[in-house]
This record gives C-alpha cells, sequence and structure tokens, in this order.
C-alpha cells in the first residue's frame, strides 16, 4: 500500500488552503483528493465578485480566487489527483478511493485532513405540501447549471429560504431575464448577509417576505404555481394564501457539513453544527484526522475558511514532524444564552499560541447587547456587539492568560446591555 504523510480529502478553498500549508511547514509527502474534475470546489460556480478582500485585500470572483491557490499547488508541485472519490476513512488512517484509472485504491496516510464541504437541504429535508412537478431545485444546482452548464432554469421564479445563494441567485437569474416574484422566508429575519439583502433584493426590487413560507405546489409534470402564506410562529394563518405563477421554485433552505466518511469512521459529530467536534488544532476525536471549511461548520466567507484552514493545516504538520503535544487537560468551550455553537469545542493550553480565535453563530437577531466571557463560570470580560445576527459569523479571541486559568470551561453568551 502507498504512503503518504498527509492525504487532504477534498479539494475547494479548504482543501487547497490546509494542503499548501502543510507544505510550507515542512511536509513533503502529500496527497490531494478530488471527485470532481477540477480543483476549487464551491468557488467555481460563484462567478460573482466579493471574495478574497481580507486574504487578498482584492475583490475576485470565485474562480479568480480558487486559480491563486491551484498555480501555488502546482508551483510547489503537490500531488493531487482530480476524479477520485474517497469512499472510506479508517480510524488507522487508511484511506480508500476510486477513480477511472486506478480502479480502487488504498492508501496510507500518517494524517489526514477532512475538508469536504458541505451539501444543501433539498426538497425532501422540508416537508412541503403539494405535487411533485420538475422545477423544483436547490438554489446551489440552479447556480451550477446557469454559471457551469449554461442553462436558465425558470423564467417566473420563487425562491424559498433567504439564506445567502438564494439571495444571490436572486440577482443573478434577473439579470440573465428571468422575473423574480420574491423570496420568502419562514424566520422573522433573513438567513443571508445584509449585504446580499441590499445587493441582490433591494437593488433589483425583488420583495422580501419574512415569516412567510410555501404551503402549497401545484403543477401535473412541471410546476405552475406555488402558494405562499404568512406564518406565526412556524403555523400558517388562514386568509393570508398568496398565488404565483412559477416555472421554477429554488430552495435556499440550509447547508449541512458533508460528514458521510468522517461519521462511519467513528468521528464523533456536533449536533448543531453537523461537523466534526475539534480541538484548538482542528483535530477531531481521532488522533491525526483533521478537520476545516465548511466540512467543519458552514462559512459565509471563504476568506474564514482559508484562515481556518491555514491553521489546520500548520496543526497537521506539527502532528507529522511528532511537535503536537499529547492532550494533558483541556478546557471545553461552552455556547450558552444565545449562541448556537462555538468552534473549536475544547482547547489544550499546550498547543496553543499566544491567543486563540473562536468562532461562533447566535440564535437570533440581537441589538445593542453584550458578549459575556465566563472562565469556570466566573466573567472575566464583556464585548459590546451592535447588532448580531445568526447569518453572520462572529469571532472572540480569547488570550492565553485567560485559557490558562480556566480549570473546565470557557463559556460565552450573549447578554442585555447593563
Ligand atoms: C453559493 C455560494 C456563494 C458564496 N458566496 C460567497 C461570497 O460572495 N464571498 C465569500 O467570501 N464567500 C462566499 N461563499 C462561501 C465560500 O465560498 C465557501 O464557504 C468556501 O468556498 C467553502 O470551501 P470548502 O473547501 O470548505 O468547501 P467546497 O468548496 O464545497 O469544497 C469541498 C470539496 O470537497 C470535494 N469532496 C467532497 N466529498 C469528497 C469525497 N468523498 N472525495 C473527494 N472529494 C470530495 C467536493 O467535490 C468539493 O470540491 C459562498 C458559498 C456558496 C455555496
Amino acid at each position: 500500500m502507498k504512503k503518504y504523510d498527509v492525504v487532504v480529502i477534498g479539494g475547494g478553498s479548504a482543501g487547497l488552503a490546509a494542503a499548501l500549508e502543510v507544505r510550507k511547514n515542512g511536509v513533503e509527502s502529500i496527497l490531494l483528493l478530488e471527485r470532481d474534475s477540477e480543483l476549487g470546489g464551491i468557488l467555481l460556480q460563484c462567478i460573482h465578485n466579493g471574495f478574497g478582500l481580507k486574504v487578498f485585500k482584492e475583490e475576485l470572483t470565485g474562480p479568480e480566487y480558487a486559480e491563486r491557490f491551484k498555480e501555488e499547488l502546482l508551483e510547489k508541485n503537490i500531488d493531487y489527483k482530480i476524479e477520485s472519490m474517497v469512499t472510506e476513512i479508517t480510524k488507522d488512517k487508511i484511506v480508500h478511493y476510486a477513480n477511472a484509472q486506478e480502479g480502487f485504491v488504498k492508501v496510507q496516510a500518517k494524517a489526514i485532513i477532512i475538508t469536504t464541504g458541505c451539501y444543501e437541504r433539498n426538497a425532501g429535508a422540508i416537508s412541503i405540501p403539494g405535487s411533485r412537478p420538475a422545477g423544483v431545485l436547490t438554489a446551489g444546482t440552479a447556480q451550477k447549471y446557469l454559471n457551469i452548464d449554461g442553462y436558465l432554469v425558470g423564467k417566473k421564479v420563487f425562491i424559498l429560504g433567504s439564506g445567502d445563494i438564494g439571495l444571490i441567485m436572486a440577482r443573478r437569474m434577473t439579470l440573465e431575464g428571468a422575473e423574480v416574484l420574491g423570496v420568502a422566508e419562514i424566520l422573522p429575519f433573513s438567513g443571508g448577509l445584509q449585504r446580499n439583502i441590499v445587493q441582490c433584493l433591494e437593488d433589483y426590487d425583488i420583495p422580501l417576505y419574512l415569516s412567510h413560507t410555501v404551503t402549497n405546489i401545484i403543477g401535473e409534470d412541471n410546476i405552475e404555481k406555488i402558494v405562499v402564506q404568512q406564518v406565526d410562529n412556524f403555523v400558517p394563518v388562514p386568509g393570508t394564501e398568496m398565488e404565483f405563477e412559477v416555472d421554477a421554485l429554488l430552495l435556499s433552505v440550509g447547508l449541512i457539513p458533508e460528514n458521510g466518511i468522517s461519521e462511519a469512521a467513528g468521528i464523533k459529530l456536533h449536533p448543531r453544527t453537523k461537523g466534526p467536534i475539534v480541538n484548538e488544532s482542528y483535530q477531531t476525536n481521532i488522533e491525526g484526522i483533521f478537520a476545516c471549511g465548511n466540512a467543519l461548520h458552514v462559512h459565509d466567507l471563504v476568506d474564514f475558511v482559508t484562515t481556518e484552514s491555514r491553521k489546520a493545516g500548520i496543526a497537521c504538520a506539527k502532528y507529522v514532524n511528532g511537535k503536537y503535544v499529547k492532550e494533558t487537560s483541556r478546557v471545553n468551550t461552552i455556547a450558552e444564552n444565545g449562541i448556537s455553537y462555538i468552534v473549536p469545542q475544547s482547547i489544550s493550553p499546550l498547543n496553543m499560541d499566544k491567543s486563540i480565535e473562536l468562532f461562533m453563530r447566535v440564535t437570533n437577531v440581537f441589538k445593542n447587547v453584550d458578549f459575556v466571557i465566563k472562565v469556570d463560570g466566573k466573567e472575566v470580560r464583556r464585548l459590546k456587539k451592535k447588532h448580531l445576527a445568526p447569518a453572520e459569523m462572529e469571532k472572540v479571541i480569547l488570550t492565553e492568560k485567560e485559557v490558562e486559568s480556566a480549570n473546565e470551561s470557557i463559556s460565552i453568551e450573549v447578554e442585555e446591555r447593563k
């Protein structure tokens, strides 16, 4: 069986950044496996600009952003295989993959980095009453059809869910000549970034129906009509029905980290993030298996994916080079009131730098509140927050001193400003 120091699974922005960082930190033997026919991942279908503002201080399109990393990967002669699907990984770090040239192959790795991205919740995941005609598809699928294959999936379109992909597709379909009749969001606030609401809906006069959902899909072979209704606490309000004649319904109702192979290997997933539970080094519960990017938790900005994956790459190289200190004590990070989750879920003080960044999402929209940081239940610091929304990932930096002073846990919660 062929041996590698590090096998990276997935060639999106996370996999590319992680593989490069592993190499820059002295590891020669690396293999990156990507199931698609090109490296770049989801970035390849995101032809709008807005990528790279933090990492490159430039506004790039998705493919341009990916290209910078692909060029560096080639320069550094990192081995990669495309059209190679990883089907299984084991606790002993054997990676099984398949491709047309080699058939089924097993390779032995010293360490593995999981960067398999995420998938979209589809019509089967949300129960919409009505028939099941053609023309109901996820916003990401519609984006791929349009931006990569050149097909416009409809001319009269409605979008269910106000996640970023749906908002971006509302603008994109409008620019291609389709009429976007509206976006319905079951929650009282949008699931997308504020900048996307302004630039993709308001600038094109596309109505956003908050606290509304689709309650019926009508059509024989193809979708013909949908019924949109207001909801009160998720229950449709009688008498508020609106009918829209459509030929496509796009769903933008959430992304889920893709972790089939991780789960099968015995990697523990977090109930909220649906990604692996990791420590400060992005290491999962299986020693030598790391995770980052959208496979770990859903990110809205690629720059955050790159930064996180670089750190995972550095930690993985440290592990391979025998410099990772085996955890002797750990501090758990706990999401309290108003916080949905925190990544990483634990910190081993021996492996952290002078500070550590925690990433989190809040459970609701909050205005003029504080983030309260507690060490072992005792308040140590407050951070003022003007506006918080579940769509926007938040970051808190903990100092080495704060982590070292903790015996068991560091918690964060949202509290009304005193
Ligand atoms: C529609 C959309 C619009 C966005 N717009 C913006 C924006 O405007 N600005 C911004 O900064 N960010 C944006 N983002 C966010 C950002 O682009 C993503 O968060 C980031 O690119 C995710 O990178 P990733 O590598 O984690 O995942 P992906 O890019 O999804 O890469 C995962 C890769 O793993 C591969 N893979 C999965 N399973 C296997 C397997 N078993 N074997 C082999 N390969 C496998 C996949 O084929 C894929 O190539 C957007 C995201 C989306 C979805």
